[in-house]
This record gives C-alpha cells, structure tokens and sequence, in this order.
C-alpha cells in the first residue's frame, strides 16, 4: 500500500532530528590502544604451569563438556545444569551462592590491589527439555543441540578454574565466576545480577564463536501488536472495520521504512503473525510482530516509534482498535564513534591481544548479543571473547570443533591473569 509522500517526508525528518549532530570524527586508524597483556606475562612460570595444564588435561576437559551438553538446561529449568557447577566450583574450594533468580557465583579472592573481573557463562539453553542432548562424535566434530551455545563455556570457565589453582596462580583483583540463567530470554539472569551486585571493575561474557571481541551491544526489540474489532460474519461483512486489513497496511507500511545511511544501522523483520478463529467472519484480534536492531540508542527509538506510528494510522483508516505488547526491550549501546571511550578501555585491547597471541581471530566490534550488553549499556567495560568453533546453534543440528575449546579456554585463563594482574609467586 503506497505511503502518501507527506508521510514519508515527515519519517525521514524525524528520524534525522532524533539523530541529532553526527559525534566527534572519528578514530586514528593507527590510535594505539592501552594494553595489559604482553607475552613475557604468558611466560611467566604460573602461567605457563596453568596454560600447560590446560592442554594435559584437555581429555577430560571434553569430557565435562560433553556432560555437562548432556544436562538439559532450557531457560528458566538451568537448576540441574546450575547444581552440576555448584558443586564444581565447592570441589574447587570456592564460596558458590545461588540467587532467587538462580544464577550461580562464586569468587576467587585476590591478594589484593586489583580491579574484580567477572567472567560470565550463561547456563541455559533454547531447547525444551524432552529434547535428545546426547551428543554424538563425528570425527573432531561434537553434534548435539547446546554443545556450542553455550556449554561450551561453561566448561572453560571451569577448566580455568581448576588451572589456575594447579598452577598455584594468584590474581591482584578477585575473579568473579557467575553461571548466568535466561540468557536466552533476553538477558534476565545478567540484568538481575547487575542489579543486585556491587558494581564490578569490568566484565566478560563467555558466549559466541572465536571471532575475535565485541564490546557493544546490539539493542534487540521485540514488539507484538494487536488489532482488534467487532467482527462480523462474512455475509453482513461489506465496508464493516477490518483488524485484518489494518494488519495489511501496517506491514506493508512498515516495510516502506527508509533506514538512514550512517548511524549504525538497524534491521527489521516481521517474523510471526496470527488472529482469526474462523473462514467465515470479520476476526475479532489479528497481531503481528516485530524484531527491531541497531547498536543506536536514538535510532532505534526513533524507527520503534516510527513503526508505531504507521500501526496507529492504519488502526485509524480501517477502524479498528490496537494494542501492543512489549515482549523485550534490550538496550542498544552505541555507534562506533559513541563507543570510541569504550574502545579505549584496556580490557578491549588486552583480549585483542591475546587473541592475536594465540593465533585466534583478532578484531574487536563495537556490537554484540551477549550477557555483556547489560554491564555495556550501564557504562561497565565489558567484552564478549568466544568459546569455540561451530555452528546452527539454536537447532537440532547444531555442533562444534572439539579442538577448538582449548585456545577459547587459554585465552580466557590470560585475560583474567591479564586484567586482575598476576600477583607475585609466593615462595
Ligand atoms: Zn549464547
């Protein structure tokens, strides 16, 4: 359904206003950034002793990690998963508590003098849990639903854990570990846990493939809205409001939404739709949803309340009543250019530097989807570093590289010796 050009002239205005002036130019391209990490720190006895601890027992290490796939663990039912972590953590020697929403913590003290670093692993998975989690090897290949999102952390975070007591590893800072729940509902155990925790020093989430670190956040929201009316039986139909033609207008004119250049971009999608009970009348609610993205606050406020907008207009011509429901509503945190002060941090930097040292994927992008974009959008620095090589998670089919545990688990063993600091060896 064309949009009349009055309409679309006052879109593109408001959506420019809401923009506001374009921020600070952007990066040197040679800005160098300041780091924690340098080789002669992954040298150091403790941490070698650690590191090499990490590759002897890596057998076993898989093992856990095909155990702990084979717990199942859908969002909001993590509590078998969470006991299983418990206890690992007690065996470890930590204090573990439990909070009401069912997240797990435990700390590793520091000696002192150090910034606390919580590492973050979500515990839950999307699959119900009649589903078959046994997982099956294909070669280096693990396939079962969950073996990459996000089990895989888990057992890193634990295998990290456990190296650095062998080791005897100190840290300045206290390492915080938190098995996070609802993840997958749109981050609730991690918002909780921030909302009821003293502040941390910085923060990162153990989530995604090994394709370097993300220090933004993607913000991700999802509206349903209604349409609804008398109804009618078809007969008496004729020229009678019509929630389902106002359904057709609105997607038509949300689809004829110009997105602006620049500004971080944004995504949308109407992926369900549904209403009506019967052939043969006027339906009474028809609904339809949306999934919105950008990484711009202003952005995406503007273009949710621009598709709004074009909702209520078409509610108005056909007649009818409209509604909406918010289902999820997570915070963008920012461009390139308003994250510059972010990228500046060293916890960026210092994982990308460790991420090069291992020879893994070294690129850092100010976005993200993990447990990290609730500690981003609060303004504390956080990352999110991957787990492991694989894919088709959220599926049947999903899988990952049975080797690729081992550099993701190296690699989050430095950055906490890295950013809490190496403390001396006692003697
Ligand atoms: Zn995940």
């Amino acid at each position: 359904m064309p949009i009349p050009r009055r309409v679309r002239g006052v879109v593109l205005v408001c959506i420019a206003l809401a923009l506001g002036a374009t921020p600070g130019a952007p990066l040197a391209a040679q800005e160098r950034y300041p780091t924690l990490f340098t080789p002669a720190l992954a040298a150091k006895p403790q941490v070698r002793d650690a590191l090499r601890w990490l590759e002897s027992s890596y057998p076993e290490h898989v093992q856990e990690w095909i155990r702990i796939t084979e717990i199942p663990a859908k969002s909001e039912h993590e509590q078998a998963r969470a006991a299983y972590v418990k206890a690992e953590l007690e065996k470890a020697g930590l204090e573990v508590r439990i909070d009401s929403i069912g997240n797990v913590t435990a700390v590793r003290k520091g000696v002192g003098g150090g910034p606390t670093v919580v590492f973050a692993a979500h515990l839950d998975t999307v699959h119900p849990l009649d589903t078959d989690v046994t997982v099956k090897r294909d070669g280096k290949v693990l396939r079962a639903p969950g073996i990459f999102d996000n089990s895989a952390s888990v057992a890193n975070l634990l295998a990290v854990i456990r190296a650095l007591d062998r080791a005897h590893v100190r840290t300045k800072g206290d390492l915080v570990f938190v098995g996070t729940v609802q993840e997958e509902l749109g981050l609730r155990g991690m918002d909780w846990w921030l909302e009821h925790t003293p502040r941390p020093d910085m923060l990162v989430a153990m989530d995604g493939g090994l394709d370097g670190v993300d220090y933004g956040a993607l913000g991700i929201y999802w509206t349903r809205y209604h349409f609804t009316g008398e109804g009618s039986h078809t007969l008496t139909s004729a020229g009678k409001p019509h929630p389902a033609r106002a359904l057709a207008e609105a997607i038509a004119s949300i689809y004829e939404l110009r997105i602006p250049e620049g500004h971080g971009g944004a995504v949308y999608n109407v992926g369900m739709v549904g209403g009506g009970k019967v052939f043969n009348a006027i339906p009474q609610d028809v609904w339809f949803t949306v999934d919105l993205r950008s990484v711009n606050p202003v952005l995406l406020d503007s273009l949710d309340r621009e598709i709004e907008a074009r909702v209520a207009k078409a509610a108005a011509d056909q007649h009818v009543g409209w509604s909406k429901e918010l289902v999820q509503r997570n915070k963008a945190g920012g461009t390139e250019e308003q994250l510059a002060g972010a990228r500046r941090h060293p916890i960026v930097q210092t994982a990308v530097d460790i991420h090069r040292f291992l020879g893994l994927p070294a690129r850092a992008v100010a976005t993200g989807s993990t447990d990290a974009n609730v500690a981003v959008t609060r303004g504390i620095p956080a990352i999110s570093v991957g787990r492991a090589n694989g894919g088709n998670q959220h599926t049947l089919q999903e899988w990952a590289d049975s080797e690729s545990a081992l550099p993701a688990t190296k690699m989050v063993l430095l950055l906490g010796v890295s950013l809490a600091g190496l403390a001396e060896a006692v003697p």
